[in-house]
């Protein structure tokens, strides 16, 4: 009954330096968020106890009558956001849900054809290394080398010279959505399975604010963590339930055993918050603020320092912003922006000439700060002290001092003293 801090006091020093750090700093990694009070609660909770493989009515394990409750909630929840008719949310992470999906509906030594990782792709639309790329024969699309755009045309080049068993489309850093249904009509035309990995931008499609892949998808994956800002882990939804019982039996007993109740009470948490109204007002606030960004970026005196956008802008939550004709490389500015207290993450562009541990990119995401309050008002000013963080010879101090500003006027976690 002892608390944390008496436990085991070099872990709670952690906890509560890292929420400092979280509360004192600009969170812009593009696939991070802040969850609720409400997630936090569910996830911290005595359901960590409890061991219930099996499905709801279905367990391998007795005394499930409460835990059942929360997964059936989860499930119905998730079905009624994204207008699923089948739903999985036991996927312990987003690559554990993409691995269950594609062992459900592709054998090893399929051909599977996903956009390519340095392009935005993700590690588990089959990368070399990944078990997506070993066990399956993996074949790439990637993006038009002039507009950054994936080329539908090329796609289905592709698609009909290499006949994949599943066609994927998802991504992890793209900035622009995708038209599900040239996708859809590419798989049937050349006969293959079409998975979304919507991952990045599920939020965005709860809100409704992004066209759902749900009605064109053969299955639709995602994880909860993102702009979604549930708890880190995975939902698997499909319009199918012809392929419900694949997909369940792939997640367990295929690539899990027991369930996280826990996580999956704080999902159906998650999913009963993004159909709020205050929910889609953030995401609203998002794209905005990453839209406000990519202009700001894009502005002449941002230009003077080399700093070009991806595409031209954004449509979603993220900006890539291309350092190809900058003095700062991928690597540089990360650090630049992590001196002020803004966290974002370094990217490779797509045909980067720079190597990937040094990038010339930045992927830099609106949904943690919209979570915290900001709207237009305060994206403008973190897109100006970034523009000026990047320019020669910055005054790191006083932009410090900005975001140091913008973090207290929108304190996270109000009231929590430990996590
Ligand atoms: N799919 C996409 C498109 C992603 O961007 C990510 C995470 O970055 C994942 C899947 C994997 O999620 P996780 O990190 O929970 O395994």
């Amino acid at each position: 009954a002892e608390p944390l801090s008496v436990v085991d006091p070099e872990i709670a020093a952690v906890l509560s330096q890292e929420l400092g750090r979280q509360r004192g700093t600009l969170e812009m990694i593009a696939s991070e968020n802040f969850v609720s009070r409400a997630v936090l609660e569910s996830q911290g909770s005595v359901l960590t106890n409890k061991y219930a493989e099996g499905y709801p009515g279905r367990r391998y394990y007795g005394g499930c009558e409460f835990v059942d409750i929360a997964e059936t909630l989860a499930i119905s929840r998730a079905k009624s956001l994204f207008g699923a008719e089948f739903a999985n949310v036991q996927a312990h992470s987003g690559a554990t849900a993409n691995a269950a999906v594609l062992s459900a509906i592709a054998t090893p030594g399929d051909t599977i054809l996903g956009l390519e990782l340095a392009h935005g792709g993700h590690l588990t639309h089959g990368m070399k290394l990944n078990f997506s790329g070993k066990l399956y024969n993996s074949v790439s699309y990637g993006v038009d080398p002039n507009t950054f755009l994936i080329d539908m045309n090329v796609l289905r080049d592709k698609a009909i010279e290499h006949k994949p068993k599943v066609i994927i489309a998802g991504w992890s850093a793209y900035p622009r959505q995708l038209d599900f249904a040239a996708f859809r009509a590419i798989a049937d035309e050349v006969g293959a399975t079409l998975w979304v990995d919507m991952a990045h931008f599920a939020g965005l499609v709860a809100a409704g604010l992004h066209p759902s892949p749900v009605p064109y998808a053969d299955v639709v994956s995602s994880t909860v963590h993102k702009t979604l800002a549930g708890p880190r882990s995975g939902v698997i939804l499909s319009r199918d339930t012809a392929l419900a019982k694949k997909l369940n039996s792939n997640v367990f007993p295929g690539q899990q055993g027991g369930p996280l109740m826990h996580v999956i009470a704080a999902k159906a948490t998650a999913f009963l918050l993004a159909a709020q109204p205050e929910f889609r007002d953030r995401q609203a606030r998002t794209i905005e603020g990453a839209q406000l960004l990519a202009a700001r970026l894009m502005a002449p005196d941002s230009a003077a320092a080399g700093i070009d956008v991806l595409t031209g802008g954004t449509d979603v939550h993220l900006v890539l912003a291309d350092l190809r004709n900058s003095a700062l490389n991928g690597q540089e500015a990360e650090d630049l922006l992590h001196s002020v207290g803004i966290t974002v993450n370094r990217n490779s562009v797509p045909f980067d000439p720079r190597p990937p541990m040094v990038t010339s990119g930045l992927r830099i995401g609106t949904p943690a700060l919209a979570t915290r309050g900001f709207a237009a008002a305060e994206f403008t000013e973190v897109s100006d002290i970034i523009a000026l963080a990047l320019l020669p010879d910055p005054d790191v101090a006083a932009l410090r001092e900005r975001v140091l500003t913008l973090t207290e006027g929108f304190p996270l976690y109000p009231g929590l003293e430990k996590w």
